[in-house]
């Protein structure tokens, strides 16, 4: 690891409500970048470097910290946050980072870049976590769905998540079907720093990427079909996002689980069912004892998409993030979306509502590893001060 740093003024200046999110597209700027942080007032930041840059390669760097600025900054209008539950203010009887005890008593074992095996006391509480999502579904009636981790390039590119997330994309290649190629890289195959060393020519096109987010596949199911009533649906699933150095501790994984609630159909039907699965999961964030705030918020679109995409989202509070505290940071933490997607997704998949127009869609997500990552982080360690619904739950664990 360098100590090299590079510290920039920066113009335009970047706007509060907008620095966490520069902060971490800076991440995607360049390799040589192991991390970027920008200074409280905007004006200024500082990039930790992996090597000492010449100048040709820093008036490079600077010019695609422009770009960056120029595309998210420049014009771009403070959002309207709108919070609708606000319980951050509960007595919380912890402060500390729970990922210092996970790593040091092997309640967690970092096998890699944003992956983690997950010992019992955490695995415990994301089990229980989906049981109460599981509980959440059933009183929608939603219908179980299981999906896979693999999803179709054809489908991603329908629904524009090449132009939208590109930054987080992941791909799943095999071996050829030809058996020298086969022998060659039983041969030559190696890992080197980490990653795997083979002839390219062995393997094969990119046929399947690993799955973003678990609604698409439902969207998929239902193409070209009209709907005679609303669909309500549920599943929990494996979502892959690459997060670059972003990816520190179980806050931000590159491979997580997300439970889904899912709805389709006419607008009125979608929006009542998200308010429902909204004010529904009020009742669990009580008996977890959660510390959190309920407010809008928008996607991470890439660099290009972003102020256009973001502005947007917010203009039509199209999103809304469960933010749990995280004392230790005296910060929040997404672990929970309630989301309607108008009718994009009715579009670009060809499904049609009751009503004769395309569906409209939406969709409650939950976190599973951040919100016991969240709780952790709020009630520490000591089962005597969790909440009685948590630790009967997980009593003998
Ligand atoms: P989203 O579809 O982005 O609203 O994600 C739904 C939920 O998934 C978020 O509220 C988080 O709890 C969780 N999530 C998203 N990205 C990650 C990540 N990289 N690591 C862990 N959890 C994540
Ligand atoms: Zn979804």
């Amino acid at each position: 690891m360098s100590n090299q740093t590079l510290s920039l003024t920066l113009d335009p200046v970047v706007p509060d409500f907008l620095i966490d999110q520069v902060q971490s597209k800076m991440a995607y700027l360049d390799e040589s970048v192991q991390r970027a942080v920008v200074c409280p007032d905007g004006s200024c930041m500082t990039l930790y470097l992996v090597q000492e840059l010449d100048l040709a390669a820093q008036k490079t760097l600077e010019e695609k910290i422009h770009r960056v600025l120029t595309a998210m900054v420049s014009g771009a209008l403070k959002p309207r946050i709108k919070i609708l539950e606000d319980k951050l203010d509960r007595k919380l009887p912890f402060n500390k980072d729970p990922m210092d005890t996970l790593l040091e008593t092997g309640g967690v074992y970092k096998e890699g870049k944003g992956m983690y095996v997950l010992g019992p006391l955490v695995a415990s509480l994301v089990e229980y976590f989906n049981r109460e999502c599981v509980d959440l579904a059933g009183s929608f009636e939603a219908r179980p769905y299981r999906f896979p981790v693999l999803i179709s390039p054809e489908l991603l590119e329908r629904v524009d998540y090449f132009r939208s997330f590109p930054h987080s994309l992941n791909f799943v290649r095999h071996l050829r079907e030809d058996l020298d190629k086969i022998e060659t890289f039983a041969e030559h195959a190696h890992c080197e720093n980490g990653c795997l060393v083979a002839p390219e020519e062995t393997q094969s096109d990119i046929e399947a990427m690993l799955s973003p987010a678990v609604c698409f596949h439902l969207y998929q199911a239902l193409s070209g079909t009209t709907l005679d009533e609303g669909v309500k649906a549920t599943a929990v699933g494996h979502c892959f996002r690459y997060e670059s150095s972003n990816l520190t501790s179980l806050t931000r994984l590159w491979d997580f689980t997300m439970y889904e609630v899912i709805f389709v159909g006419e607008k009125d039907f979608v929006l009542d069912n998200r308010e429902e699965g909204r004010k529904r999961a009020q009742k669990m964030y009580e008996r977890w004892g959660l510390a959190y705030r309920v407010e809008s918020a928008n996607d991470p679109f890439f660099v290009g998409e972003f102020k256009k995409q973001a502005a947007f989202q917010s203009a039509f509070q199209l999103k809304y993030e469960v933010r749990a505290a995280l004392p230790f940071l005296n910060d929040t933490l997404a672990v929970a979306s309630y989301n309607y997607h108008q009718d994009f997704f009715g579009r670009k998949m060809e499904i049609t509502a009751p009503d004769g127009k395309p569906a409209h869609t939406g969709c409650v997500a939950f976190g599973l590893e951040r919100l016991a990552f969240a709780f952790l982080a709020q009630y520490g360690f000591e089962r005597k001060t969790w909440p009685a619904d948590v630790r009967r739950a997980l009593k003998g664990i």
